[in-house]
């Protein structure tokens, strides 16, 4: 019954392994990974039904329809069905997504779940399809599952303010966005949804260090030139983490039960403090910028830009 996916190894028992609660709320990357994920398992297949364990987890009606597409919009997952409607999925800090059919899949916060027979007691809502079971695990319930006209999903409250992702949005726009906050600190703009869509922790500070500038800047000092460095960066450092996972998912558990630490291949400065920067050999140092760890090469980033 529990064949092997993916992402999948062997049941990790009661010990909690290293990464159980290390990891924070899924960034764009990781939404990203899940979307693929996902598509392979439930494309073209029948939602049957929906069964609610917990109110609080699912706004709207229960809907059903043979699912045609499968969106993303910053870190909110859209399932489309056939029938016009579409279920929008926020997975907050401890969501998961845990697909049982032939084989299961599970994404999201990771935990003992993904290894257990479910539904669980921290199961929220259950989704039938055709071929499997989609269970909606929340242990904190800030997550949610919301349905919705299909229409009207781009005219979401949520969806609506969100800035464009650095995909679609031009070096100038960028570069104007920072200019509107040109007292506040770069790190804290890049992390504003409303400025940039899809940069989180993790990637903030990778795109920082890639562009080489210092977190604490001030956006007033930024150059157009900087800006394009920046939002190039911010580009390749997700796509990098789409092509390998996602940071969360391979934080999970390999084949072999151990823990694979995605971030190690990944990561140049993030949890990196006290090694050699890979660009100069300084050591990476962590600092507290906005209000969250952040981790430079003080040689490579500069702060007297001002
Ligand atoms: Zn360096």
């Amino acid at each position: 019954m529990f064949a092997i996916a993916k992402f999948w190894g062997k049941k990790v028992g009661r010990t909690r392994p290293l990464w159980y609660n290390t990891m924070s709320m899924p960034e764009l990357p990781e939404v990203e990974t899940i979307r693929r994920g996902l598509s392979k398992f439930i494309m073209n297949k029948n939602l049957k039904k929906t069964t609610i364990l917990c109110e609080k987890s699912f706004l709207g009606r229960p809907v059903t329809g043979a699912v045609t597409n499968l969106r993303r919009y910053g870190k909110a997952l859209v399932i489309d069905l056939d029938s016009g409607h579409s279920l929008m999925i926020h997975l907050r800090m401890t969501g998961q997504l845990i697909y049982d059919g032939k084989e299961r899949y599970a994404a999201g916060h990771p935990s003992e779940n993904f290894f257990e027979k479910l539904p669980n007691k921290q199961t929220r809502v259950i989704l039938e399809f055709d071929n499997g079971i989609l269970y909606f695990n929340d242990q904190r319930k800030f997550g949610f599952i919301k349905t919705m006209p299909s229409e009207k999903v781009a005219e979401d409250s949520f969806i609506k303010k969100l800035a464009p992702e650095p995909w679609v949005m031009e070096p100038t726009d960028f570069y104007a966005r920072l200019m509107r906050h040109k007292n506040s600190c770069i790190k804290a703009v890049i992390l504003d949804q409303t400025v940039i869509c899809g940069l989180g922790n993790i990637y903030a500070d990778e795109a920082l260090f890639e562009s080489q500038i210092h977190p604490e800047r001030k956006c007033g000092t930024i150059t157009q030139d900087e800006a394009t460095k920046l939002l190039k960066a911010a580009r390749m450092v997700m796509e990098r983490s789409i092509d390998s996972g996602g940071s969360t998912m391979a934080t999970y558990v390999k084949a072999d039960g151990t823990r694979g630490d995605y971030l190690e291949k990944f990561a140049q400065v993030f949890r990196r403090e006290g090694k050699a920067c890979p660009r100069c050999g300084t050591k990476i140092t962590k600092i507290r910028v906005a209000g969250r760890g952040t981790h430079i090469c003080p040689h490579c980033q500069r702060r007297n830009h001002d």
